[in-house]
C-alpha cells in the first residue's frame, strides 16, 4: 500500500516530506502551500486518496461537506474575513496535483475572473 498515493500530497500524508500544518483531524488535513499565491494560501486535503473533485462521488457526499467545513475554518483562524476557495479539476483547470485539494486563498484582493 505503500504506493498507492504517490503523489506529493501522498508524501506529505505519510510524513515523507514536509508541509506546515495548521489543522488536521481523522479525514483531512491543513497545511501552507509551498507557493503562495497570496499572503494566506492554505490546501485542505482528504486523508482519502481521490485523484479529484471528478472521482468523488456519493459515497464522499460527507467528507466533502467536511473540507467545506475545515477551509472555512482554517480561513477564519489565519485572520481572514474574505477569502476565495478554490478546487482545480483536471490539467487543463491548472490542477497539478492529483490528490483532491482544496486551495484556501486571501489576506489580499482577489480579481474576478481568475486566469
Ligand atoms: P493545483 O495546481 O493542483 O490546484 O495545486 C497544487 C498546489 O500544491 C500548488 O499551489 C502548489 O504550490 C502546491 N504544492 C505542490 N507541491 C507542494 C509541496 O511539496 N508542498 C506544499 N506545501 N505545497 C505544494
Amino acid at each position: 500500500m505503500a504506493d498507492s498515493n504517490p503523489t506529493v500530497f501522498g508524501k506529505i500524508l505519510r510524513g515523507e516530506i514536509d508541509a506546515p500544518r495548521v489543522y488536521e483531524d481523522e479525514y483531512c488535513i491543513a497545511f501552507k502551500d509551498l507557493q503562495p499565491q497570496a499572503p494566506v494560501h492554505l490546501l485542505v486535503i482528504p486523508r482519502l486518496h481521490l485523484a479529484g473533485l471528478n472521482e468523488a462521488d456519493a459515497g464522499q457526499e460527507a467528507l466533502l461537506g467536511h473540507l467545506l467545513l475545515v477551509a472555512a475554518q482554517v480561513a477564519k483562524e489565519a485572520g481572514l474575513a474574505a477569502w476565495r476557495t478554490v478546487i482545480n479539476t483536471g490539467a487543463e483547470a491548472g490542477q497539478t496535483v492529483f490528490h483532491l485539494h482544496l486551495h484556501v486563498i486571501g489576506g489580499r484582493t482577489l480579481s474576478w475572473p481568475p486566469g
